[in-house]
């Protein structure tokens, strides 16, 4: 019996709140969601592996400017763009990843080539932007990622010492929230293999080669048939702390917890350690599927067996 494709994603978890919104805005997010669940659905629909569906639904979002991945990034102190992404396969556990690319237009396929292609998971900076060169992967100007929303959000912290989660409301709106704007997608197709992705520009006015969870495998990005898939948002160095995408595999398979009691169980304990911090998303091999955050809201969706994509933002 074929299993029950399906592809669950995000595009950031955080202090989004109906009145920080205006319904054009929200119209506009929902459709870069739906156009991101499709992309990824359709793979899946055709037969595709699980691996294939989250990388296209991610790179959908990280062509987005909506989302802070890929064209959307946000800025580092310097006036850079560093992003970071992973990839993960449940069937084989193998995984790739790079850290603080500057020129890639699409951070999670070179993340994909780099599992495929290198022997090994993790690629940073300058190294992992010559291995794209010798690979084939898109590169582009940085002019490509400069948006003036974007940067003036880098222009309201620049001089404190302050990393921001993504596009703090704070500059949109005049109030001092948290938004994290990373993508990511966990899907699992029609031979039962579940995959996860996340892409992220990391936080506005980060300094030093500061690298987030998302091209963690374990903290922001994990996979494995036996147990889950999972992609997370939020504030990466308490994701990292915690091992959270690892930590919820490891509940349901030492303790035989289900997905949505091993992914409450997560949040919950990260929230006494860092309130409002962020949330995931995640999905097992019979189809079960979760979304846990302890922010106000997260952008996510849902696309499953001849139904429409399904998006939320708000709790
Ligand atoms: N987790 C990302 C990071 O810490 C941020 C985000 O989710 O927006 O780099």
């Amino acid at each position: 019996m074929p299993e029950p494709i399906k592809i669950l994603i995000h595009g950031g978890a955080g202090t989004i709140l109906p009145s920080a919104m205006t319904p054009e805005l929200e119209i506009q997010y929902k459709n870069g969601l739906s156009q991101a669940l499709t992309a990824g659905y359709n793979v899946l629909k055709d037969g595709g592996p699980s691996l294939l569906a989250v990388e296209t639904a991610v790179k959908v979002l990280e062509d987005n400017p909506l989302f802070n991945a890929g064209k959307g990034s946000v800025f580092t102190h310097d006036k850079r763009h560093e992003m970071d992404a992973s990839i993960m396969d449940g069937k084989t556990l193998k995984a790739g990843a790079v850290a603080g690319v500057t020129n890639i237009k699409n951070p999670v396929n070179l993340a994909l080539k780099v599992m495929r292609e290198s022997d090994n998971v993790l690629l940073t900076g300058e190294g992992a932007e010559k291995f794209a060169a010798s690979h084939g992967v898109k590169q582009v100007e940085s002019s490509y990622f400069y948006s003036e929303f974007r940067y003036q959000q880098l222009m309201a912290i620049i001089d404190t010492h302050k990393a921001q989660l993504d596009h703090n409301v704070k500059v949109a709106v005049g109030e001092d929230n948290k938004k994290f704007g990373t993508v990511g997608a966990v899907a699992l197709d029609k031979d039962g293999n579940l995959a996860a992705a996340t892409s992220t520009g990391g936080l506005t006015n980060k300094k030093f080669g500061r690298v987030g969870d998302s091209p963690i495998i374990g903290a922001g990005t994990y996979a494995n048939n036996e147990t889950c898939a999972v992609s997370a948002t939020g504030q990466g160095e308490t994701f990292i702390r915690y091992v959270v995408a690892y930590d919820i595999s490891c509940l349901m398979a030492y303790k035989g917890l289900s997905l949505a009691d091993a992914c409450r169980e997560v949040i919950s304990k990260i929230d006494k350690a860092d309130p409002e911090c962020g949330g995931v998303i995640a999905l097992d091999a019979r189809g079960n599927f979760a979304f846990e955050f302890n922010t106000p809201g997260m952008y996510r969706g849902l696309m499953q067996q001849d139904e429409n994509p399904e998006c939320w933002i708000y709790r």
